[in-house]
Parts: structure tokens; C-alpha cells; sequence
């Protein structure tokens, strides 16, 4: 049997209407973070040393690196010399003062929403107020946030379990959030933590940022009207890690994770007629693409965006001077 010509094998592809979530993808910490990275580069040449993954995506990673970045862990990696950049989740105190103490030229790319939360804790500890940070223990973030306090002034609670648990010492009590968590979850520790101790201090609702929140709401409307979920994200990455969760507890039976394209077995549509697909926010909208792209490998896609918010927030590109100098 000669196998049909081209165009009718496209015909022979069964149907896959794809729910876009609006918002996906970068947000505006992501995308100064990278930016920083690019016009370093650009005004003290190659390389330029990046302590951690500027944003947690190999995709953006590779793509730095081949311009002229050097990604490293800790600063005793970076010749005394070179410029380095701190990414996006923010750092301990404790960096950017070695950097000095070296005489390092550094700029720092922590995300102003993540240096909110930290002048927050900062505020809360200097008014005598014992702070229990509501996070994920070892996550960049919590390390960056837990380093702007002296030891032993925030206790970390990760679960309503823990909620119901911890013991802080006698005296005010205050809480911050990671800016990357579910924002369910999330209420529920607060409403735990609320409930134990009535005087704790806090911000409104909580530190979660405006991108985190807008894509749970986003992949939360797309889930319900989905068979499958697709979240193009790490995962290192909180963010994206919890669209995943949220889209399945929205009622979707199924929900993955891809890195990029190549990485999505387009059979796990089979049999499925709508497709939710969303993107983390350290995920550029390329990756999406690819993914789509992969889809049409086996299916007719059509595509239906959903927005349930439009952003238009920036964070200004400070100044490309020496500021550890
Ligand atoms: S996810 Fe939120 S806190 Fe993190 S970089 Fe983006 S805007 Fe900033």
C-alpha cells in the first residue's frame, strides 16, 4: 500500500483545540533579570559571571551562555576581576557583602517584588517581631529571604501541618511569604497561622507576586475545560511546579510538564479533544511555541486564547554602572 501524499495525511490528523492560559510565560522579574545579563555583557564584554541560574530555565541558560555568561554557584568561582550578576530569586546579605569585602564588580538582578518581601522581614525584625516565613526550605528565594535576618529571628513554615506545629518563641509575631506559591495552599497557612495567633502581624493577603497569581487563576479557568494540561516550565521552578498542582486540583484529569517541545510525547494527547497549555513564568513564549509545534506533529491544532488578566507591569533595567565598586 503507498502511503498517502502529504496533504492528505495533514486531513487524516484527528482534531486538538488548545486552551491557551493568558497570562503565561515571563513575567516582568524574569525579564529584567535577563536583561541585566544581556547589557552587562554588552557594556564589560565577556564574560560575565552569573551567581545561580539568572531565572530557573535551562532554555534562557543555554541562550546566555552562549553570548558570553558564566553560570556558577558561589562567588569563590568568580576571578576577582569579572563582573558577576545575582539572579533573580535574590541572596543572603551575606553575598553581596563579600562582594564588596573582594572588591568584585557585581550588579544584582533580585526580582524588586523578592527585595520587597526582604525590606518586609527586614521591618518585621526590627520592630522585635519573631517571623515566620512561609516557603519551601532550600529554595533560592527563602535562603535570600532568611539571609537579610540574624539567625534565629524567622522560623520557616512550609505546611498547614507545620502551621499547626510550630512553637515560636514568646512575643510579636509576623509572617512573610515566598513570592512563588500557591496561593490556596498559601491562605490556608495563613488562616492556620491566624487562627493560633491572633496578633500576628502580616502583609493584606500575602507576598505572593501578581505573576504567580495571575497564572493559577489563568491555568485554574483552562484546567476545568481540559482533558490534559501542559505546564512548560523546570522543575526547579516553584512557579511552574504549582500550575501543575493547580491544574489538577482545578478538575483536570491529567496535567504535565515539559521543559520545550522535544521533551512532549504528543501520544499523551491521544484520544484527547481539548488541551490546556500554559508556561511558567521563567518560560519564554518560544518554548510554547515548540510545543505547539510538537502537537501539530500528530493532530489538526486549533487555539483559543483565555485571559483572565492582562499585565502590563515593567520593572525598570538599572543603570549599567560599577555599584560594588
Ligand atoms: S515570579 Fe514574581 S517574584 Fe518571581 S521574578 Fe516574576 S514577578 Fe518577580
Amino acid at each position: 500500500m503507498t502511503a498517502p501524499p502529504a496533504t492528505e495525511n495533514a486531513a487524516l490528523k484527528p482534531p486538538l483545540h488548545v486552551l491557551m492560559a493568558g497570562p503565561r510565560g515571563f513575567c516582568a522579574g524574569v525579564d529584567r533579570a535577563i536583561k541585566i545579563v544581556e547589557q552587562a555583557i554588552q557594556k564589560f564584554g565577556a564574560p560575565v559571571y552569573v551567581r545561580h541560574e539568572i531565572v530557573h530555565n535551562k532554555f534562557v541558560v543555554e541562550t546566555l551562555e552562549t553570548q558570553g555568561a558564566i553560570f556558577v554557584e558561589e562567588l569563590d568561582e568568580v576571578p576577582p576581576d569579572a563582573p558577576v550578576v545575582f539572579s533573580a530569586h535574590g541572596v543572603p546579605k551575606s553575598v553581596p557583602a563579600e562582594a564588596r569585602r573582594r572588591n568584585m564588580l557585581y550588579l544584582d538582578a533580585t526580582c524588586p517584588l523578592v527585595s520587597k518581601v526582604h525590606r518586609e522581614a527586614e521591618r518585621h525584625q526590627a520592630a522585635g517581631r519573631h517571623i515566620l516565613l512561609i516557603g519551601h526550605e532550600g529554595h533560592p528565594e527563602v535562603i535570600g529571604t532568611m539571609g537579610q535576618l540574624p539567625e534565629g529571628t524567622a522560623t520557616l513554615v512550609e505546611t498547614v501541618e507545620d502551621a499547626e506545629a510550630v512553637q515560636p518563641p514568646e512575643g510579636a509575631l509576623a509572617f512573610t511569604t515566598q513570592t512563588t506559591l500557591s496561593v490556596d495552599d498559601t491562605a490556608e497557612i495563613v488562616a492556620t497561622l491566624q487562627r493560633r495567633f491572633p496578633h500576628l502581624v502580616g502583609p493584606g493577603k500575602e507576598d505572593i507576586c501578581y505573576a504567580t497569581t495571575n497564572r493559577q487563576a489563568a491555568v485554574k479557568e483552562i484546567a476545568a475545560r481540559s482533558e490534559l494540561v501542559v505546564v512548560v516550565g523546570a522543575p526547579n521552578s516553584s512557579n511552574s511546579v504549582r500550575l501543575r498542582e493547580v491544574a489538577e486540583r482545578a478538575g483536570c484529569p491529567r496535567a504535565v510538564m515539559v521543559q520545550r517541545g522535544r521533551d512532549l510525547d504528543p501520544a499523551l494527547a491521544d484520544g484527547v479533544s481539548v488541551l490546556g497549555l500554559t508556561a511558567g513564568a521563567s518560560a519564554p513564549e518560544v518554548l510554547v511555541d515548540e510545543v505547539l509545534d510538537r502537537l501539530r506533529e500528530r493532530f489538526t491544532v486549533t487555539t483559543e486564547e483565555v485571559v483572565v488578566a492582562v499585565e502590563d507591569i515593567t520593572f525598570r533595567v538599572p543603570p549599567m554602572q560599577r555599584p560594588g565598586r
